[in-house]
């Protein structure tokens, strides 16, 4: 069995990226987001407050215009709150600078869309690479830990492939292969099977459910309750806030009703459980940042 080490990386990085300070992976106090649109001021987040602990499996829920992705996008600090504070692994990136904020972004932080947002006429390999790239990590280890990413979600068979040779599902693999690629601790998924039929779904949200297994923090916005019912924790919004929050007891993907071949395993680490032949055991957690030149593969 191979395994992945951390990635190495050329350039020296400031400690706000390396401390690991925090059982509290992200808090967010008193956050608010108002959107700006000259003549009228939207609220997204009215005030929320809110602790993800390192290690939770979270599913976002509310209807559509709740600021779910309000939320992810401020979590994913591709957006900045109005107010409040947002503490990420025990440091306030509120106020931080874009630049600080993209490279949190580029090792903290995965990023999963629900459009997958890989770039068109480039392999999933080069896709998977990129967040590499960006985080200077040599070229022959970028292209190594590529391949492995790509077979730890199952699609190592497909690493030549373009985004539009691969199924819906397929792509989101390879999405969610790049966002492991700086093993960031937090993985963020705004709708991720939205995009997905069912038998797809239910193998994204095992995988989400292995990664979880496996250490990583998974926060997956969705608005199916099938889809939510993988995870141990489901946070409801509503017009901009937090309406309900309570644990969750993960039902597999039997119990979902969803009906896929490989429906119920559950087992850690299993090559079965990412829902393709070829996937591989053991390696890195974590996401990527979202990339500079980032277009719908679709
Ligand atoms: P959800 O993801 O739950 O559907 P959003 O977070 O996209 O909801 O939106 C929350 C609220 O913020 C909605 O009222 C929406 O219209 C508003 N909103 C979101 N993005 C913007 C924006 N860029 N400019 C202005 N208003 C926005
Ligand atoms: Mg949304």
């Amino acid at each position: 069995m191979r395994t992945l080490s951390l990635p190495r990386f050329k350039k020296k990085i400031p400690g706000y990226i390396t401390e690991n300070v925090s059982e509290e992976l992200i808090r967010l106090e008193d956050l608010v987001k108002i959107y700006d649109t000259g003549a009228l001021k939207v609220l997204g987040l009215k005030r929320i407050n809110l602790t993800i602990h390192r290690g939770e499996f979270v599913a976002i829920m509310g209807q559509s215009g709740s600021g779910k992705s309000t939320l992810m996008n401020i979590l994913g600090c591709l957006d900045r709150p109005s107010m409040g504070h947002y503490y990420l692994d025990g440091v306030d990136v509120a106020g931080m600078s874009p630049d600080e904020l993209s490279l949190i972004r580029n090792r903290k932080i995965g990023f999963v869309f629900q459009s997958f947002n890989l770039i068109s006429r480039t392999s999933a390999l080069r896709n998977v690479e990129l967040p590499m790239t960006y985080a200077k990590c040599g070229r022959r280890e970028r292209e190594e830990r590529a391949r492995l990413l790509l077979e730890r979600v199952g699609l190592g068979q497909r690493a030549e492939h373009m985004p539009n040779e691969l199924s819906g599902g397929q792509r989101q693999r390879v999405a969610i292969a790049r966002a492991l690629a700086n093993e960031p601790p937090l993985l963020l998924a705004d709708e991720p099977t939205g995009n997905l039929d069912t038998a797809a779904s239910v193998e994204i949200m095992e995988l989400f459910s292995r990664l979880h297994q496996e250490g990583t923090t998974v926060v997956v916005v969705t608005h199916e309750e099938e889809i939510a019912a993988f995870t141990n924790r489901i946070i409801r919004f509503r017009d901009g806030l937090v309406v309900s929050d309570k644990p969750n007891v993960p039902v597999n993907a039997g119990n979902a009703g969803a009906g896929a071949d490989n429906a119920g395993k559950h087992a850690r680490g299993g090559p079965e459980n990412a829902g393709a032949s070829d996937d591989t055991d053991g390696g890195p957690k974590g996401g990527t940042s979202r990339g500079r030149r980032i277009c719908h593969a679709d």
